[in-house]
């Protein structure tokens, strides 16, 4: 068993492997000089905890006691699915019976000219480290986009006291896949943290002389930062499985057993598209951290011959300051929109479709305070329930109850 790509998904999947009781040998390469790590952290806690932290999804001892072989730091650079081999940066060769591409997403470039070294990109710990040593009261920065990742930097920056500036070309901020309503919640808490938020501003010019950016925007106002971190989405990395001959689309192409076109290569994670079937077999990409915690736990069942379909509800989160999003499902299914306000403020849109089934819910509040009625709406979605609006409605009526029926 061969996994390319030593993060979430991939590490999970070795781990499962095992836990599945695999007894043959197990290897795991990853171009990143760190054990398997989360990222989420890497724009909240690991900019703001007094030490820069690392969390490893497993560590050398559990890998060793495992007896799964870890190789760091070294590029798979091709794939002979003929004769079952991986070739390695270093030179090297792996044989395979079962090949996962485990090799997530890397950050759209901002296709401009002018970026220097104080334009600068989020995605690995390193990444992180490079970010945090300019977060300091005396400096600001920009940020380039207005995603989850951007503005959880932006509230990270905040509070190490830096000055931020959010830019974002499109009209408001979260544009893909957070409603309106829950947007502009979380832009409001931006602006009473004094971060300066400007919406549908294109930047007509960057200009980066290694010690500070001059970013022009389309009102030909200058943003003038120490620092500008790009995070305009993501792209899933997937030349070496399309090298190798294999279906790539918006990812690469795999069923609902997590397995290409070849049956003994399988994709999983931020990687690769794939058919989801409570939404009559849609083919998304899922940037998600459960989404690669389960599909790398699947992929592997599935290479130890299981063929199980990947059934999930998509579930993602965000921490900005005190506030929690968290949305289950794909808004973007929904035509019709209920919400249900909880306490705290806190509230949750439930997304239906024409046909009344519920689709999505997006929560926002402080703290846990929507996780509890998202995990219902999830088991709703995934049951493919049709409840009554007035009843999502209804603080009265709580949700567990709608399970039941
Ligand atoms: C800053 C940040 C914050 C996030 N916050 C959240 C959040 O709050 N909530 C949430 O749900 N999700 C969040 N995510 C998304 C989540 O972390 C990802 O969905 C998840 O990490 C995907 O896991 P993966 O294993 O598919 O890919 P990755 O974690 O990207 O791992 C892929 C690994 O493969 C390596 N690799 C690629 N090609 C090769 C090759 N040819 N040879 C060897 N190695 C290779 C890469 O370098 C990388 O180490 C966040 C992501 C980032 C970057």
């Amino acid at each position: 068993m061969v996994i390319i790509g030593a993060g979430e998904c991939g590490g999970r999947a070795v781990l499962t492997l095992r836990d599945l009781g695999h007894e043959g040998p197990v290897t795991l390469v990853g171009d990143e000089p760190h054990l398997p790590y989360e990222r989420p952290p890497l724009s909240k806690e690991a900019m703001t905890s007094e030490a820069p932290l690392i969390k490893a999804i497993a560590s050398d001892k559990l890998l060793a006691e495992r007896s799964i072989r870890h190789i760091h730091s070294v590029r798979a650079v091709a794939i002979d699915r003929a004769a079952h081999l991986v070739r390695l940066s270093d030179g090297s060769s792996l044989g395979y019976g079962k090949l996962l591409l485990a090799t997530g997403s890397v950050p759209r470039k901002l296709p401009m000219p002018g970026l220097g070294g104080r334009c600068v990109y989020l995605r690995t710990f390193n990444d992180a480290l490079a970010i945090r040593a300019h977060l300091k009261p005396e400096n600001r920065v920009a940020i380039i986009g207005g995603g989850f990742i951007g503005l959880e930097l932006a509230a990270s920056a905040r509070k190490l006291g830096a000055t931020v500036t959010v830019l974002e070309a499109q009209p408001r901020i979260l544009m893909r896949g957070v409603p309106a309503e829950v947007a502009e919640i979380i832009h409001k808490a931006h602006q009473a943290e004094g971060v300066k938020v400007l919406t549908g501003q294109g930047i007509t010019a960057i200009a980066d002389d290694g010690t500070q950016v001059r970013i022009t925007l389309a009102d030909r106002q200058d943003i003038v930062a120490d620092l500008a971190v790009i995070g305009i989405g993501a792209v899933p990395v997937t030349a070496l499985a399309a090298e190798a001959g294999l279906a790539i689309d918006n990812g690469i192409a795999v069923d609902e057993n997590l397995c290409t076109a070849d049956p003994d290569v399988f994709a999983a994670g931020d990687c690769c598209s794939f058919p989801l079937a409570v939404y009559g077999g849609r083919r998304v990409r899922l940037e998600a951290w459960r989404n690669a915690q389960e599909q790398g736990a699947l992929a592997a069942k599935n290479m130890l011959g299981a063929k199980e379909a990947h059934a999930a509800v998509p579930w993602f989160w965000s921490d900005q300051y005190g506030l929690t999003l968290q949305i289950a499902g794909l808004s973007d299914e929904g035509r019709s929109t209920v919400r249900r306000d909880l306490y705290d403020g806190a509230f949750i849109l439930f997304h239906l479709a024409e046909d009344g089934r519920l689709v999505a819910a997006s929560g926002i509040g402080p703290g846990n305070a929507v996780a509890r009625d998202i995990r219902l709406a999830e088991m709703l979605i995934a049951k493919r329930a049709t409840p009554a609006p007035e009843a999502l409605g209804s603080q009265s009526v709580k949700l567990k109850s709608l399970l039941a029926a």
